[in-house]
């Protein structure tokens, strides 16, 4: 337990509980080379260089998928994902059974079809090159000329997949970093929860990290200070 304080922490450990979807690599060939993560797999000059320095007949990569737009870089979201995939490929090394983790792929399928509200957030990105998948030629023009009031603008599927798929290099390092940072969300969570346990509020004892679209859904909104949603009024029947 990181931040363990005998007699204060509830436990001197904790435990992750969960699904994680892996491929292995007999898989990935029986698959047909139509298939589109493969497709993409070969194209990365990383992976290819891995699969060539591997010293194991066969290797994994994790998959995980997220129901929403891919997020700009640098974004909490965008290294969220990364840790998580990353802390995947750690807890699946630690499996006896498990061959060597050789990438992480991530699905983020709300960019097969964008709604308004991710139309609006992915103009805004490219204008200000805030994410790593720019659209080009007709993509690029249909997207700025598009507003909210007409209806979703032609991309190409082309676009839309290579927006959809992202990878995750599992390199030491990173993984290292990654399992820290997982350290530190359990640490806030548990000092929030020893916070509550002792009688203070809901609302001092946890920190929160307002995102408009996450508030929006959120139950809470309606007495959070920090909440960024548009959507606060209470409707009674
Ligand atoms: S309303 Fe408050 S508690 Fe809910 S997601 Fe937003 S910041 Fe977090």
């Amino acid at each position: 337990m990181p931040k363990y304080q005998k007699g204060l922490s509830r436990s001197n450990y904790y435990g992750v509980t969960g699904i994680i979807d892996v491929l292995s690599s007999v898989k990935i060939e029986e698959a047909s080379s139509k298939n589109l993560i493969i497709k993409y797999l070969q194209k990365d000059s990383e992976y290819k260089e891995r699969i060539e320095n591997i010293n194991s007949p066969e290797y994994e990569i994790i998959v995980d998928y997220k129901g929403m737009k891919r997020p700009p870089v640098n974004s909490h979201s965008w290294n969220h994902h990364q840790w998580q995939i990353l802390t995947y490929s750690w807890l699946r090394s630690m499996q006896p059974e498990s061959r060597p983790v050789l990438t992480g792929i991530l699905f983020y399928l709300n960019e097969l079809s964008l709604f308004k509200e991710d139309l609006k957030l992915l103009k805004m990105e490219v204008q200000d090159r805030s994410t790593d998948i720019m659209p080009s030629e007709n993509d690029l023009n249909n997207l700025l000329k598009w507003n909210i009031k007409s209806k979703a603008p032609d991309l190409s599927l082309a676009f839309k997949n290579e927006r959809s798929i992202r990878f995750i290099m599992t390199e030491n390092e990173s993984i290292n970093n990654s399992l820290n940072e997982f350290d530190q969300v359990v640490a806030e969570i548990e000092n929030s929860i020893i916070c509550e346990v002792h009688g203070k509020g809901i609302k001092s004892s946890w920190i929160p990290n307002p995102e408009k679209r996450t508030c929006d859904a959120c139950d809470f909104k309606t007495f959070c200070a920090k909440s960024e949603s548009t959507k606060n009024v209470l409707t009674v029947p």
